[in-house]
């Protein structure tokens, strides 16, 4: 496999927080590469109209805003490579190796922007109207189901905790939970029971998805996990809250992560992780937030403390030697 040591920093993954740490790095001249992965500009190129990100009056589509995050990295000359995905690191070696399923990369520092990947029904329609009534983010899409009949679907505290904030907006939320008893914390269960525009459907799952992209959802179909009925329901949104998974298998095992999966940064104010000269950003760390303005934050962090790793080690200093010499200087 080809053996690529030209870049010095590479940037794993292209959302809010890969791009935005690239946008830093290659404005201090420091131009790493970005490896995009699979979903190139990560979560928001599967939404529509963002609003809430600032700087936009009047919103903008998430692949959009995805597009000119990057143009702006570019300009500084930061590299982006697509649909190149991390298959392995090993950071116990410096340089550190990042393997693709293309090529092995040698780098300097190493910033983890991988993010986080909503969890997915996985029916077909789910996928076909992503973006078009179907949605992962109460806070990002809630806006744009106002006066609206909506599903959450999940029995954690995400599913009471996004169907409490959708009631701002919608007419009437049903949460449809797959089973009798609810995950969710007591006192996030007694919030969604209290309210009185949330109802429940237990034992119960989601078959289909009815609607079109013109038109956006119309209904659902649900099938009853106990007497296998399979009913239609009129709905116009469907928010699925069953979690996430952080975007980390390539790293277990090396960087410290917590009990769910994500990127435990040991150090308060800092995106340094338990390996130095390794820093992560985004979604990847933070079950909390996951905005794409808080990414964006910490992308900006994890680039400037990248940048300071490197002078305080004066690491910059010797990439610019010949091999063998790098070690004269240190
Ligand atoms: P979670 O606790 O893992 O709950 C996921 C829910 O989705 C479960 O009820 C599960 O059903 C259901 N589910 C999973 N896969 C499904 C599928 N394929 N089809 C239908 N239903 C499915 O996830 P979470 O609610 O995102 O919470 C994650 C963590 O964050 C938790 O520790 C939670 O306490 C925390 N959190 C805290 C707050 C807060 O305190 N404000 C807010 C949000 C999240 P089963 O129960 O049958 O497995």
């Amino acid at each position: 496999m080809e053996r690529v040591t030209d870049h010095k920093i590479i940037i794993i993954g292209s959302g809010p927080a890969g791009c935005t740490a690239a946008l830093y790095l290659s404005r201090a001249n420091l131009i790493p590469l970005v490896l995009e992965g699979l979903q190139p500009g990560g979560q928001l190129t599967i939404t529509t109209d963002v609003e809430n990100y600032p700087g936009f009056p009047e919103g903008i589509l998430g692949p959009k805003l995805m597009e000119l995050m990057r143009k702006q990295a570019e300009r500084f000359g930061a590299l982006f490579h697509s649909l190149e995905t991390v298959e392995s690191v090993d950071l116990t070696k410096h340089p550190f190796e990042v393997r693709t399923d293309q090529k092995i990369y040698e780098a300097w520092s190493v910033i983890i922007a991988s993010g986080a990947s909503a969890m997915q029904l996985g029916l077909p329609s789910e996928k076909e109207l992503q973006g078009f009534g179907v949605s992962y983010c109460a806070t990002c899409d809630g806006f744009f189901f106002r006066g609206k009949e909506i599903v959450v679907v999940g029995g954690g505290d995400s599913a009471m905790e996004e169907a409490t904030f959708l009631t701002k907006f919608a007419s009437k939320v049903t949460i449809v939970h797959r089973r009798e008893e609810m995950r969710a914390s007591k006192i996030m269960q007694e919030r969604a029971v209290s309210n009185p525009k949330i109802a429940f459907i237990f034992n119960s799952t989601v078959e289909e998805v009815i609607g079109t992209k013109e038109g956006g959802v119309t209904s659902l179909k649900l099938r009853n996990l106990k007497t296998n009925a399979v009913t239609e329901m009129a709905a116009q949104g469907l928010f699925v809250a069953i979690g996430h998974t952080p975007n980390t298998q390539a790293y277990a095992g090396q960087l410290d992560l917590d009990e769910r999966g994500y990127i435990r940064l040991p150090h308060r104010n800092s995106t340094a992780t338990n390996i130095q000269g390794v820093f992560a950003c985004g979604d990847v760390v933070d079950h909390i937030y996951r905005q794409a303005i808080t990414a964006a934050g910490s992308g900006c962090q994890a680039a400037l403390d990248c940048e300071k790793w490197l002078t305080h080690e004066r690491i910059t200093e010797r990439w610019d030697l010949p091999k063998g010499e790098e070690e004269r200087v240190g």
